[in-house]
């Protein structure tokens, strides 16, 4: 192999540093040049005070006392309440609308009172959890082994039995409770899933499957389900030109649209980001000690170390997503998923603890629903579990590839046609 790695000294403290020149130069001693992409940033220096206060904190208790389920602090309770209040204004909304169309008159008068009332209601409707569009199922029966590990790990955990697994192109892997049954439903996506270690496997889905077993405030129905109303209004308020009134309605004059959702969008999208924002705040604190909780689950399931490097490829998720986008753009005779291996198995150990380090700077304000990698990686090797409860030999982990592999090669011909 070619030797790409030369030295030189830090423009800002002098010291010596390693250049290669593939990758990102930096100073492991001032941090110079650690985040050469970093967006401007407008975030007020007391929020970003708060945030890194909250996280060191959170991450000082845990680390001396016991991780345990979230308490009912006032936090926990208020954003409880918030979201009832928002499940209920559809309820209020249309009893409103009835009662005054029934005791309120002027006819005239009261039945355009009543349809704004009816209009509120439709807006603010509670929604089931939909799978995202652009996913490949993956049936059953097409995958017993990726399942039988699943089963295992949800039998291992205490929680429901996955239903349904997909897969997507996206570099991550998330659980989520789909429709009124609240089915749960883990997506893989294949960029992150196609490099990481038969074990390391096991911990992300562990993780991913630990926010199902306990009652935290994010996998809190009540909150999620008052979260998903305002993910949807917050989409709806911040499109232009009447497109949402088109697609909710089926309206289609454009210049009466434009004006009435202008008018809508400035008066009622501040006030949605306003109390999504609040609830965020509200959740934050236990929403951050469930994903420390799910990370310690993954832990024991898979063993510390398996957990902690999980977290760390987590970081190259960004390198993964675009070898994969290369490889579909510019066919050379390369499988997408061999070329993010490849990116992957050749990304240095210094460049990995860039990515480290820039968790430390950046993840704190803008991943407010995960703590700082840095800090999770840390808490799973305060305590390690040295022993893994399930086990993923090569032998499985390559059988459960072959079973996605039909999947995969939909999922990402349908990604080359969008390119
Ligand atoms: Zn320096
Ligand atoms: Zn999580």
């Amino acid at each position: 192999m070619q030797r790409t790695e030369e030295v030189s000294n830090c423009p800002e403290c002098g010291h010596q540093i390693r250049v290669d020149r593939r990758y990102v130069t930096w100073c492991d001693r001032c941090d110079w040049n650690v985040d050469p992409t970093s967006e401007e940033d407008y975030t007020p220096a007391w929020r970003l005070r708060l945030e890194h206060r909250l996280a060191e904190s959170l991450y000082r208790e845990l680390e001396t006392g016991s991780i345990h389920r979230p308490g009912w602090d006032a936090a926990r309770i208020s954003a409880h309440v918030l979201s009832a209040v928002i499940l209920l204004l559809p309820l209020i909304a249309l009893l409103a609308g009835i009662a005054l169309l029934v005791f309120y008159r002027p006819l005239w008068l009261s039945g355009m009172l009543a349809l704004v009332a009816f209009a509120a209601a439709f807006l603010f409707r509670p929604r089931a959890g939909r799978l995202p569009e652009d996913v490949q199922l993956v049936p059953r029966d097409q995958a017993p082994t990726l399942y039988a590990v699943l089963d295992e790990l949800a039998d291992a955990i205490g929680t429901r039995r996955v239903a349904t697994v997909v897969v997507s192109t996206q570099a991550n892997v998330w659980y989520q409770q789909i429709g009124w049954r609240f089915r749960p439903v883990v997506g893989i996506g294949l960029p992150l899933w196609a490099d990481l270690r038969p074990q390391e496997r096991i911990a992300v889905l562990a993780h991913e499957l630990g926010h199902g077993g306990h009652g935290d405030g994010r996998s809190s129905w009540l909150v999620n389900a008052a979260w998903s109303v305002l993910q949807e209004l917050e989409a709806t308020f911040s499109e232009h030109h009447g497109d949402w009134v088109r697609r909710e309605l089926g309206y289609d004059d454009p210049t009466g649209a434009t004006f009435f959702t202008r008018m809508v969008n400035a008066t009622l999208g501040p006030l949605v980001r306003g109390v999504a924002w609040l609830l965020e705040r509200l959740a934050l604190r236990s929403g951050q000690r469930a994903e420390y909780l799910a990370d310690r689950k993954s832990g024991e399931i898979a063993g510390s170390e398996a957990a902690a490097h999980a977290l760390e490829r987590l970081l190259l998720a960004d390198v993964s997503y675009r070898a994969m986008e290369r490889a579909l753009r510019f066919p050379a005779g390369i499988d997408p998923l061999e070329a993010v291996r490849r990116e992957v198995t050749e990304t240095p150990a210094r460049e990995i603890q860039r990515h480290l380090r820039i968790s430390r700077l950046r993840e704190v304000r803008t991943d407010a629903t995960h703590p700082p990698t840095y800090l999770r990686t840390k808490l799973i090797r305060t305590r390690p579990a040295t022993t893994a409860r399930v086990v993923l030999g090569i032998d499985r982990s390559r059988a459960i590839d072959h079973e996605l592999q039909p999947a995969a090669t939909k999922a990402l011909a349908d990604l080359r046609a969008s390119l």
